[in-house]
């Protein structure tokens, strides 16, 4: 810390020890004697000229945090017990609200039934993904995808997409136009290096399904007896440019056909083996989990992939979205 910046912060220190002081003597409280308590050996810390150094590492403790907290006795590399506390409810508060913005799962739309399971590789993630149905033609709108990245910064970026396609659905815009614009929003609103892939996929009554792809891999389509290869016309994935387009893939499930989405974390565990390896699993648990429920094929999903990590934390985010026809075209 240079001696101006010493001066200054000892100054602001002095006046903030008056204003606590004035008004201690108008309406003392236990709160205000700590804070004076804090700041008394702040000043003295000035004093011995340790002030800014951090008391574990004694190194600099950075002008950014003492900015934010100049009572700040450590740098960010060794926070506080009463630090590290606050910041772990801050991301369970953070974990809770982002379960919120996810549907309802086991749920049910006309004609399909759907199911998923979401685990953030931390507290909470940049995985996603949302059923939006369309009251006046009768479709639902599903939307599974990954923002780059972990973390706080992919949660927010998460939420942000989500909220964009959320209220671009609300006003019955075609699903191209919807993705287009979702894209060009997040352009817009991000910096350059955030982008996400996402999955589309409206879903019809009668078992027509308009697959879409921004960058992200195509579903996995088991039909009643057989795996069926899913070849999807890519787009850009969300952001990277400001005018992307998108077009539909369709493809006709009949009752009992699942149609299984799944972000990387879901298939890039097993390192050695490569993501062909990961989807040729999550095909495998689609096909053992032939006339079960969607919960049971989940269940098979994870425990592939727990057989794989064998114990290794998972690196990745991870979300699994199955989808199921009900009711079919009938041909
Ligand atoms: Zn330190």
């Amino acid at each position: 810390m240079t001696p101006a910046t010493d001066t200054e912060t000892r100054e602001a220190l002095v006046l903030r020890r008056q204003q606590l002081l004035r008004a201690d003597r108008v309406n003392p409280q236990p709160d205000v004697r700590a804070l004076l308590a804090d700041i008394d050996f702040a000043l003295e810390r000035c004093e011995r000229g340790t002030f800014g150094i951090c008391d574990v590492c004694h190194e600099d403790i950075g002008a950014e945090r003492l900015a934010a907290d100049p009572l700040a006795l450590s740098c960010v590399e060794h926070p506080s017990r009463a630090e590290v506390a606050r910041l772990q409810r801050d991301l369970s508060l953070a974990r809770r609200i982002q379960r919120g913005l996810l549907p309802g799962s086991p749920g049910a739309f006309p004609g399909w039934d759907y199911h998923y399971r979401y685990q953030p590789a931390g507290d909470i993630g940049g995985d996603f993904c949302d059923v939006l149905p369309n009251a006046a033609t009768g479709e639902t709108l599903v939307l599974v995808g990954d923002v780059a990245g972990k973390g706080v910064a992919a949660s927010m970026l998460m939420s942000s997409l989500l909220a964009s396609a959320r209220s671009l659905s609300s006003v019955g815009l075609r699903p191209a136009e919807l993705l287009s614009r979702v894209n060009a929003l997040f352009h817009d609103t991000t910096s350059p290096s955030s982008y996400a892939t996402l999955a589309a996929a409206v879903l019809r009554p009668n078992g027509d399904a308009d697959l879409y792809s921004a960058g992200h891999w195509p579903p996995i389509l088991k039909r009643a007896h057989a795996l069926e290869p899913v070849t999807i016309a890519s787009g850009l994935p969300i952001g990277l440019f400001p005018d992307a387009k998108y077009t539909a893939t369709r493809v006709r499930l009949r009752p009992g056909d699942t149609l299984l989405f799944y972000t990387d974390g879901a298939i890039d565990e097993d390192h050695s083996a490569g993501e062909e390896s990961g989807r040729r699993q999550l095909g495998d648990a689609l096909t053992r989990a032939n006339g079960h429920g969607l919960d049971v094929l989940l269940d098979g999903c994870l425990a592939d992939l727990a057989r794989v990590r064998s114990g290794r934390p998972a690196t990745d985010d991870l979300m699994l979205f199955a989808v199921r026809a009900t009711r079919g075209a009938r041909r």
